[in-house]
Order: structure tokens, then C-alpha cells, then sequence
């Protein structure tokens, strides 16, 4: 079995990140994706209750990916999934430059067991970022051209439950 672990915030879930998820289920036979608890991390606007139910929406096509809550040292959990590989997206050098050292790290820590595969982003995906997302969602802008349709679509019942428009 070839498994792989897709980790990150997804504060929210875009649809270049599920593009990745779709490809990354092509290649392995059994995927993880996992969300990185919000722990220290600043001003974040989905709960992670939250963004487990946008990504769990995100993913339901495809049966062989799950959606987890990560948490702890990223290496730790993907061995506890018997993984051997990590799936990151990059969009430009900059995603690039991180990733590498990231890819690095993450083989060191372990012990050579996890190989970072890297996937390259569509271009017509390239610009979206969750900091984007998280703009239009401020300013009440549509949702659908950048995220999944059904995280779109809880997102908008989310909003309306508060009374936004
Ligand atoms: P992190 O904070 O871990 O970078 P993100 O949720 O921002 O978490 O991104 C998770 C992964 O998805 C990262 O590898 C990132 O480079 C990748 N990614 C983000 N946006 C896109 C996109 N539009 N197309 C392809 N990959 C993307």
C-alpha cells in the first residue's frame, strides 16, 4: 500500500488545494489529509471543527482520501498512518524554497522514511491562496470559483446563519 499524507492549515480549503487532493488520489492508493490544529496561529477564521467539515465536503468524491485533524510533530503522525510519502503543493518559487527545506527537515526527522513529493499547481489555480479566500469571504464576494462547491455552499449557511448576506 502506498499511502501518502496531504498536510496543511486550509484555513479554508480552495480549490487548488483540492486539485491537488485529486491528483494525489490518482497516484496513491490511500491518502490523508490533515489539518494542522490552529493552536498558536494568530487570527484563524474557520474552527478547526470547521475546516474538518470543509474538507470533509471537499473530499467525498474521492474514496480513498480522508480528513483528519493532525496535531503534534507532522512526521509522528504520518508514521502512525504507515505513510511514507508527503504531498505539498507549490505554486511559485517562493512555496519552493520552503518546501525544500521543509522536504529536508521532515527526512531527517524521519530517519529517511518520509519522502516529500511535490506537486506543481495548475495554473489556472496558481494565485488562489486561503488569505485570498478568506478576503472574499470578508466582503461577502461569491465563493464558488475558488472553493469546492460544497465547502462553498456551507460556508454561504454559515453566514446566513449569523445574518450576514
Ligand atoms: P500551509 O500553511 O501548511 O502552507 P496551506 O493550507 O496554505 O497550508 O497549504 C497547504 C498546501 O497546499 C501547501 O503545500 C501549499 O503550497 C499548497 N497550496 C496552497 N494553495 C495552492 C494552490 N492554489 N494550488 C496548489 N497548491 C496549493
Amino acid at each position: 500500500m502506498r499511502i501518502a499524507v496531504f498536510p496543511g492549515s486550509f484555513d479554508p480549503v480552495t480549490i487548488g488545494h483540492q486539485d491537488i487532493i485529486a491528483r494525489t488520489s490518482k497516484l496513491f492508493d490511500r491518502v490523508y489529509v490533515s489539518i494542522v490544529p490552529n493552536g498558536t496561529k494568530t487570527h484563524p477564521m474557520f474552527t478547526d471543527e470547521q475546516k474538518l467539515a470543509l474538507m470533509r465536503a471537499s473530499v467525498e468524491e474521492f474514496p480513498n482520501v480522508e480528513a483528519e485533524l493532525g496535531g503534534g510533530l507532522l512526521t509522528d503522525y504520518a508514521l502512525r498512518k504507515n505513510a511514507q510519502f508527503l504531498v505539498r503543493g507549490v505554486r511559485n518559487s517562493v512555496d519552493f524554497d520552503a518546501e525544500q527545506q521543509l522536504s529536508l527537515i521532515y527526512r531527517d526527522v524521519s530517519d529517511g522514511a518520509l519522502e516529500t513529493v511535490l506537486l506543481i499547481a495548475e495554473p489556472k489555480y496558481q494565485h488562489i491562496s486561503s488569505t485570498m479566500v478568506r478576503e472574499m469571504i470578508k466582503y461577502g464576494q461569491d465563493l464558488e470559483k475558488y472553493m469546492p462547491l460544497r465547502a462553498a455552499e456551507l460556508v454561504k449557511g454559515w453566514r446566513e446563519d449569523h445574518g450576514e448576506q
